[in-house]
């Protein structure tokens, strides 16, 4: 029972942890609502510049010389913005934080993208305006899929191993019968 009861906490808090963590970064930052960002973000030693990329690119997290950046795509729209920093800034606290305690390896790369999208999903339905809450997940419609995926993988966790339990106490009931 405990090693499966273990197992699905460590699954749900491997699901959850990205989300959570925005939280606890928004909490300590103090952020409430998007116009707090950009000060949060200075004062937390983050460089936010505006550059041209290619139009399938709408930013990317980068330490320069000790200090974390955030390269946006000037080319696209401030609402588009507005979830492509908090996406960012998860990969900096998630994945490029060199102070943080060593990760069990790397997240592939597919895996980092889903933890930095939820970091990002988790930020923006955290602040305390409803209406710029509705406004960038409209223009942002991952969000919805993001939140999909994370409640499947949720039921996957206690799921598989509430099975796994029944099938070995089955088991257990089951055998002594049968060997005798
Ligand atoms: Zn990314």
């Amino acid at each position: 029972m405990n090693s499966s009861l273990e197992f699905m906490l460590e699954g749900l808090e491997m699901i959850w942890a990205p989300g959570a963590e925005a939280m606890k970064v928004q909490q300590a930052w103090g952020v409430r609502s998007l116009a707090d960002m950009p000060t949060a973000l200075k004062r937390a030693g983050y460089e936010v510049c505006y550059v041209d990329l290619p139009d399938r690119v709408s930013g990317f997290a980068k330490v320069i010389e000790g200090q974390p950046h955030i390269v946006l795509n000037r080319a696209k729209s401030a609402e588009h913005l507005q979830f492509t920093v908090p996406h960012e800034l998860g990969h900096h606290v998630l994945h490029l934080d060199a102070s943080r305690d060593p990760q069990p390896g790397l997240p592939s790369e597919g895996f980092a993208e889903f933890q930095a999208h939820q970091f990002a999903t988790l930020w923006i339905l955290h602040l305390a305006n409803d209406k710029e809450r509705e406004d960038v997940l409209g223009q942002n419609p991952e969000w919805l899929m993001i939140g999909f995926i994370s409640l499947l993988m949720t039921a996957g966790a206690i799921v598989i191993p509430l099975i796994a339990h029944l099938w070995s106490s089955l088991n257990g009931l089951l055998s002594p019968a049968a060997q005798k």
